[in-house]
This record gives C-alpha cells, structure tokens and sequence, in this order.
C-alpha cells in the first residue's frame, strides 16, 4: 500500500542515515543538485561544501571530466560479473594504481567499499601465514583508529571510543598500542614507540600484521602524527617480518598534501587499501593492492586461491570514473591547490588557538581540525552555519574541514570565516 506522508516527513519516519536513531533522527537536508564546490537544497538555500562527502569529492560535484566518463561507460556495459569476464576499465584502472603506487606493491583486489578492502586486506594476511603453515590470529594496531564498520574493520577500531564497546562481545579480540603522542611537526620522541615495541616483541610469534593509518587518524579522533612513528612500525613490522597493511582509505589522492601519507614517511607497506576518493566520490570502489610475495604465497597455498568476490567487484562504470579521477590527480594541479587551502587553514585557523573554547588546531593538506573543549551540538551548529551558506559535519569535540580541492578562494574564506565566527568572532 502507498503510505500517504510528504516526501520530507517519509525519510524522517522509515530512512536510517548513519549512526542515527529512528526516533530521534539529527536533521537531514533535502539535496538537489550539485556543482564545483556548491550544494543545492529543495528550499533555495545554497551550501558551500567542507566535507568533500566524507573525504570523497575531491574535484567537487557534477565534473566535467568525471561525468563524461561516466556517461561513456554507461552505454558500453554498466556492470558485468567479474568472474570469468575482465574489461578495459578494470584493466587501465589497475595498471594506473600499480604505477601511481611504489614498485613493490602489483596485485590489485578490487572491492566494492573501504570496509570491504579492510576485510579483504586482513584476510590476506590470515592466509598468507595460513599458506606458510603458521596459525596467527592476532592483528596489532594502535588506538584511536578507524577502519570501517563491518566485523573485521570494526574489530580493529579503537576498542573504547568505537562501537566496539556494543559489538564487543562478538568481536574477535585483538591487540592495541598507545598511539604516538608526538604530533606531526614536533620532535620525535623515542619513547613514543615504546608500546609499539613491546607489544610486537611479546606477541611477535602471534601477529598475522599491523594495520594503521597513516599520518592522520580519521574518524577516530582526527590527530595528525609524527611520520617517524610510521617509519619506526615499518621498520619493526621489516624486523620481526610481520605484513604492514596501510589505509589510505582517507588520506589517498592527495589529501594531505603528498599523493599517499606514507610518502612523509618514505616507507611501503605490504598492503594498501583505497577507497572514498578513489572515484572522486562519484562512486564506491576500493581497492586492495599488494606484493608478488603475499599474492603468491596465497595462491601456492592448499586453498590454492584467496577467498573473496562481491558481486560488484570491479563495476565498469565506477572503474572508468577512477580512470578519469586518476587522469585528473596526474595533472597535478591539485598540489597548488591542497597547499593553498592548507597555508590558508594554518593562516585562519592557528589564530583561533587563544579561544577559551578550543584545545587544539591541527592542519594537514587540505584538512583543517578545531577540537573544542565541550562536546559539540551538532544540530545547532549546523544550523547556524547554513545559515551562513556553509555546510559542514562536526562529530564529538571535532569541528573538521576537508573541502573539495577545487574550492574557490572566495568560497574558501566564507568557510573558513563562517565557522571561525562559531567562536564569536
Ligand atoms: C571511510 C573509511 C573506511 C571505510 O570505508 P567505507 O567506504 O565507509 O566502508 C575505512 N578506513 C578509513 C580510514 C576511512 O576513512
């Protein structure tokens, strides 16, 4: 039977967002349409974006380049099963990722979502040692990460401020460090990785891998760390011989001002995971790529395959729409433009640090983080931002910007002073 309720007041009622109450949904936006940096509502009212949806529309909505991708693939096939059959875009798709990244990284999974390259970057690891006849079930990370929702994500998410604590029970239980303390441009201290140390020492014989991500901890508390303490894990991962998987599921494509994160620590790790961006967020796609050295001892092994395949693994439309992304990021005309909205952050923002009301202001690339010292109203401060014409999402003591690359400078500043006049300025 047709239910009888406004468009408006239906989503209210039946549609779950993320990490919402049925009853006491937050307030949702009636959306449009989208162009450059600007998001249209059904009211009239006009955003300026600083999210990038969640990290992942990096060149801004309705892109020439990226829709013309899109609109090709279309007419050719819009989705073929990837057993048994492979395709142009995949293939380009693949060969861009193996060359974008360092040499040692050559076998390409392609998933259908970041949580889902988690799961398959884990598996991996189980049974590359699986294949050497080692039993290890032990996953090592740090606090205060996140990884993605599903059971083998979340059950490396930081095991308090997560929702380990609901799930806990059901997850399998795995070992995490003190995270660094060091922040990005202080000086290193070796105690920092003390707990690290200790940790792969005790359990060396009992770790399948390490997983973090690098530079910057998303959703688990947005803090920027020192790239010494990434060099230093690499290096003990090397030396105890145990496999690095990165998430770059965030920080991929330039974000923080170095096409990957690793770069600042110049190091590779064993596997890499991308997501969000990987299609300038036109869709979801992942990818999973590793070395020679794990894709085969995987297939040389007894199971004599590596057990995974979504239905929607390597979707043409969304391959050729990464292609086109890839394309774009290989012009480079993002580095002029991360660095400009960073020396902008650092010039707005830095400032902000005398406000009775802020405890810190961390900046990276073209993210710009205030952490508040209470906990944040969200909807009243999204609504008092739109209205300003400003659209951003805040979560806990964290008021966070990752604007889309292409921002405009005088789009830019209306962002930035909006949010900076949160703090009665
Ligand atoms: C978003 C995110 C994920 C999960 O990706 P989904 O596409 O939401 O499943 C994993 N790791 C990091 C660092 C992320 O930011």
């Amino acid at each position: 039977m047709y239910i009888k309720i406004t468009k408006t007041k239906f989503d209210k009622k039946y549609i779950w967002h993320p990490y919402t109450s049925i009853i006491k949904p937050l307030k949702c936006y009636n959306i449009l349409n989208a162009k450059g940096s600007i998001l249209k509502l059904s009211n009239g009212i006009n955003l300026i974006d600083g999210m990038s949806s969640w990290w992942s529309c990096i060149h801004g909505y309705n892109n020439v380049l990226l829709n013309k991708a899109i609109n090709k693939q279309i007419k050719r096939i819009s989705h073929i099963m990837f057993g048994g059959f492979k395709h142009i875009e995949a293939i380009k798709l693949c060969n861009n990722l193996i060359n974008l990244t360092p040499k040692k990284l050559q076998y390409v999974f392609l998933a259908d979502s970041g949580s889902v390259s988690i799961e398959v970057a884990l598996k991996m690891s189980l049974q590359y040692w699986q294949a050497k006849g080692e039993f290890r079930e032990k996953i090592l990370t740090i606090k205060n990460g996140y990884h993605g929702d599903t059971f083998g994500a979340m059950s490396v998410c930081d095991p308090i401020n997560s929702m380990h604590n609901i799930y806990r029970k059901y997850l399998p239980q795995h070992i995490f460090a003190e995270p660094p303390k060091c922040k990005f441009n202080e000086i290193w201290n070796e105690n920092d990785i003390n707990s690290f140390k200790f940790l792969l020492k005790k359990y060396s014989k009992k770790i399948a891998c390490v997983i973090l991500e690098p530079i910057i901890q998303g959703a688990g508390g947005m803090k920027i760390y020192n790239p010494m303490y990434l060099k230093k894990v690499s290096l003990l991962c090397k030396k105890y011989k145990i496999l690095l998987i990165l998430d770059e599921i965030a920080t991929g494509f330039g974000r923080t001002g170095k096409l990957f994160a690793y770069e600042y620590a110049g190091i590779v790790p064993d596997i890499l995971c991308l997501g969000k961006s990987l299609t300038g967020g036109y869709m979801t796609l992942a990818a999973t790529i590793t070395t020679k050295k794990i894709a085969y001892t995987i297939s040389n092994s007894k199971s004599g395959c590596f057990m995974h395949g979504p239905t929607f693994m390597g979707n043409p439309v969304a391959c050729s729409v990464a292609n086109a992304n890839i394309k774009i990021i290989n012009k480079k005309k993002w580095i002029k433009k991360v660095q400009y909205i960073e020396n902008y952050f650092k010039k707005k923002l830095i400032p902000l640090i005398k406000s009775n009301k802020i405890l810190d202001i961390r900046i990276l690339g073209a993210i710009g983080i205030i952490e508040t010292i209470n906990f944040i109203d969200i909807n009243k401060i999204q609504n008092f931002l739109i209205n300003k014409g400003v659209w951003i999402r805040p979560f806990k003591k964290l008021i966070y910007l990752t604007p889309p690359y292409i921002i405009k400078k005088r789009e830019l500043s209306i962002l930035i002073n909006s949010v900076i006049s949160i703090f009665g300025n």
